[in-house]
């Protein structure tokens, strides 16, 4: 992998389980391996594989063993999957994976819809996980879900946020992932609140990430305001496919290969191969049997050396 410097971004792919778990389609678990493998050669610094998380609540993530299974056989190298719980951690774990993520909603109707509990609960339970995964040195990310904006409550207080952030930190997790998962926010809300989330974490291990839907077409705008304000770690899905099958209407993640040809146009270097990610949504197109959201799978790539004053 190419060495980090302040112009990389991370880009996770979370179309195996973001992606996936609300698209029409029912792709086989064969397909949804090669699509991971897809995703690791072209440079993803990181994986979604999918969701541990109980069978009858998201039934597209049934197969979420049967995947990671399969994958982590050669590696778990830049592999994540969702675990919502004690019992979807050890599922992980069982499966290969060392690395894990978790979510919380700081909207209290959200993440009732989402995990049937309180966000107290949901993070007392996230406090078990991380001391079961320390001990057995895996490493946990955390998500913020509804951090700009709630499908149902509408406002999502911004300490609140900011408090889950800390309180992340305190726990040492790997990163803190603000995610806008119906596509709520605007590029004034974002830098505000991923200033305040990134100093908040200050002098913790804990990286300030950021999970953007583009439901409203500011996906985009957003992710660029953030990687101004600092933010070097993002979300997005291949051909920006998904949504939240817990949220009324959500529709896809930013496309990977939008993000990342926007990103690295803009002087970034994500690490990954546009012409595989390319390739690799054309041919995910033709497996879910409809179209994706992403666009520059449609209008191809520019030349990078097209515009004078273009940073790379
Ligand atoms: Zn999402």
């Amino acid at each position: 992998m190419k060495a980090r410097d302040a112009g990389s971004v991370r880009i996770v792919d979370v179309s195996p389980r973001d992606g996936l778990q609300n698209d029409p389609a029912d792709l086989r678990p064969e397909t949804k391996i090669e699509l991971v493998e897809r995703l690791r050669a072209a440079g993803a610094f990181r994986v979604e594989v999918g969701s541990f998380v109980h069978p009858e609540r998201v039934p597209k993530m049934a197969d979420t063993d049967v995947v990671a299974r399969a994958v982590t056989r050669r590696s778990a190298d830049r592999l994540t999957a969702l675990v919502p719980n004690l019992r979807g951690y050890e599922r992980a774990v069982e499966a290969g994976l060392r690395h894990v993520r978790v979510v919380v909603a700081v909207s209290e109707a959200m993440n009732r819809a989402n995990f049937g509990m309180s966000p107290a609960d949901s993070l007392a339970a996230i406090e078990g996980i991380v001391d079961r995964a320390g001990r057995d040195g895996v490493r946990v990310a955390g998500a913020v879900a509804t951090a700009f904006g709630c499908p149902y409550q509408g406002r999502v207080d911004q300490e609140a946020v900011i408090a889950v952030v800390r309180r992340f930190a305190d726990l040492g997790m790997d990163e803190a992932v603000l995610a806008d998962t119906t596509g709520m926010a605007v590029p004034s809300q974002v830098r505000r609140v991923v200033e305040q989330a990134i100093r908040a974490a200050e002098g913790s291990p804990t990286e300030i990430g950021l999970h953007l839907h583009n439901t409203r077409n500011t996906g985009y705008a957003c992710a660029f305001v953030a990687y101004e304000a600092g933010i070097r770690l993002f979300d997005a899905s291949l051909g920006g496919i998904g949504g939240c099958p817990f949220a009324p209407k959500a529709t896809g993640n930013v496309a990977t290969e939008d993000l990342a040809s926007m990103l690295e146009r803009s002087g970034a270097d994500t690490g990954m191969d546009l012409e595989a990610l390319l390739t690799a949504s054309a041919w995910l197109e033709g497996e879910l049997g409809h179209a994706t959201p992403g666009l520059v799978a449609k209008a191809g790539p520019v030349a990078v050396d097209v515009y004078e004053g273009v940073a790379r």
